[in-house]
């Protein structure tokens, strides 16, 4: 049986079918360009993102489970923090647990009545009351549904939200399996919205291959294994991880720091990688069919009581460093650590809450928060006891704090110091400040994610291998078309080094899968130009699209950007990649 199983799941009514549709996978892939078509078919561009009828899409690729590295899902739906398209992708055990269930999408819709997880055992779905373990954060919910689900020893997939998903903040993620998360656009609130707490998914299938088939496929994986086991950025990514990246980008003046004000930290030795690993590095783990494994796993030790700790495994990454570590001028990996915690219980998407924290820090000493709003607590960048009190206050509703998990663009507009908020579209970006490329790709990238193209990159080889403006954009944009394929796939994009045009459409015939180069290609252009179809529908313009003034003051790795070159820079992308 080859792709084609659609749950349908409506939490109004608890009802659910399974539907077959081949010809949507045999025209679009799988992933985000299979689930992109059922939000054009399911989904309502121009309502709340939080009305019951609003979906939630989950989506695989023909490769996951069945090649190394394949290990996404993509989820699409409509966010409530940009108000138009939301995707994030989330790797853990949920697509191998999807594709063991026989499930290659997932619709949900309408709201339950009480809080409610589904639990998704092959193509049954019973509906559960999660209201014991509602207000619960996220690390305790998963702890809470494994013991409860787990049935036979058989391997589970979970999928939930923490409080900030159940206030429906729009910067909420949804948190997968360990320390993996739909991180950006807001999919946590459009769970809370529907009172949905989690998602478990299992099952006891698989592909079913022909036997004619597995000569070929089993050469196929032998390629593709090799590529990711020998493959020097795969072990990149393994040894000290993407934290790697925190002093050479601070030696370029590409580190976003106190809030995007200067692109170098002056402690990026002290919370670089290579320190993490070397004193607080636990364990690297990784998702389920993955041979890289680049989740860094740190140990926290923490007093609560005089001579009693709490440990607990945190994952980091430079991301999240960025976020909580140089955007708030914190120098301590114990107090970064403290921080991801504590974000990771909540359930916010870092980098969201990060840049806000950044933003009200900067309000704040430029003395557009005052002590009065914040009730006499002093929000100075570096002063980690006070960034935890914040979000602590946040989750308890105070005035002021509580509008902290709306994003520094809806906090600006209330309470002032817009000059200080740095979000692209509502979105709080990803940390660099390598120059326009990256500004480009925050600008108009379809999931406000760095990995959208590669902007920040291109920013990087610039330096020391001029290329001219045009080229650049459009090697962007066939990045960003190419992307297209890999996210269909629904592979790792840390694996983009491996899965190159010619091992794809081997890896697909030798599943009998009918695709062709011409056709992926096609596909790739066509798909960019329909995601942007769907973002227009939902009022997004780029017109309108405002660049935060502070970035054009600064200094990036490329030196000062101008308005005048970046509006011509988005000119060049939208006529090269016909997104109008
Ligand atoms: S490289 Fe990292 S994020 Fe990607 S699949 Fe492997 S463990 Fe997961």
């Amino acid at each position: 049986m080859k792709q084609g199983n659609i749950l349908h799941i409506d939490l109004t009514s608890q009802t659910f079918n399974v539907e077959r549709d081949e010809e949507l996978f045999e025209r679009f892939m799988g992933g985000t360009a299979a689930g992109t078509e059922l939000l054009f078919k399911y989904g309502r561009p121009k309502d709340d993102p939080y009305i019951p009828e609003a979906p939630i899409i989950f989506a695989i690729g023909p490769f996951n489970s069945l090649y190394p590295v394949a290990t996404k899902t993509v989820a699409l739906f409509k966010s409530p923090q940009s108000g138009e398209l939301g995707e994030s992708h989330a790797g853990g055990r949920f697509s191998m647990a999807l594709r063991e269930a026989g499930i290659d999408a997932m619709v949900i819709t309408g709201r339950s009545e009480r809080p409610t997880y589904l639990a998704i055992d092959n193509h049954k779905v019973a509906f559960k009351s999660a209201a014991t373990f509602w207000g619960s954060s996220s690390t305790s919910c998963e702890r809470i549904l494994r013991e409860a689900e787990t049935v036979n020893g058989r391997k589970l997939s979970i999928v939930r939200i923490g409080p900030a998903g159940e206030r429906r903040s729009p910067l909420a993620c949804a948190v997968v399996d360990s320390s993996r998360h739909f991180g950006r656009t807001g999919l946590g609130g459009v769970m809370g919205s529907k009172n949905l707490k989690a998602v478990v998914v299992s099952g006891n299938g698989g592909w079913e291959f022909e036997k004619a088939e597995m000569k070929a496929y089993n050469e196929v994986y032998d390629v593709f294994y090799d590529r990711v086991v020998r493959s020097k950025d795969m072990a990149k990514y393994h040894d000290v991880g993407t934290s790697i990246n925190i002093k050479p980008l601070s030696m370029l003046n590409g580190l976003p720091t106190r809030n995007f004000s200067q692109g170098s930290f002056e402690s990026a030795d002290k919370v670089s990688g290579e320190t993490f690993a070397r004193d607080h590095l636990a364990q690297h783990i990784g998702c389920v069919h993955c041979q890289c494994g680049c989740i860094h796993m740190a140990t926290l030790r923490e007093e609560f009581q005089q001579w009693h700790y709490a440990t607990s495994k945190v994952s980091y990454d430079y991301e999240l460093i960025y976020a909580l570590g140089t955007s708030l001028s914190v120098s301590s990996p114990q107090d970064i650590l403290r921080m991801i915690l504590e974000v990771e219980r909540q359930g916010w998407d870092v980098i969201s809450m990060g840049i806000t924290l950044a933003w009200a820090s900067e309000a704040y000493v430029n003395g557009v928060i005052t002590d009065k709003d914040t009730g006499g607590l002093a929000l100075n960048f570096g002063n980690t006891e006070s960034y935890l009190e914040m979000m602590r206050r946040c989750a308890a509703g105070e005035e002021f704090f509580r509008d902290l998990e709306l994003g520094c663009a809806k906090c600006s507009e209330k309470w002032g110091g817009k000059d200080f908020a740095i979000h692209y579209g509502g979105v709080e970006p990803a940390g660099y400040m390598t120059g326009e490329n990256f500004t480009v790709s925050s600008l108009l990238g379809v999931r406000h994610s760095h990995l959208d193209d590669l902007g920040y990159s291109i920013d990087q080889k610039i330096l020391t291998k001029p290329m001219p403006v045009e080229e650049q954009v459009s090697t962007q944009v066939k990045e960003a078309q190419w992307r297209m394929i890999l996210n269909s796939l629904a592979i790792c994009l840390f694996a983009r080094g491996v899965y190159d045009m010619d091992i794809v459409v081997k890896g697909l015939n030798a599943l009998s899968l009918d695709w062709t180069k011409e056709k992926i290609d096609e596909l790739g252009v066509n798909m960019l130009r329909r995601k942007n179809e769907w973002r227009r529908l939902c009022g997004f313009d780029p017109d309108k699209l405002a660049i935060p003034p502070k970035m054009l003051r600064v200094r990036s790795a490329n030196g000062r950007m101008s308005e005048e070159s970046l509006r011509y820079r988005m000119k060049l992308y939208r006529e090269y990649s016909g997104i109008g």
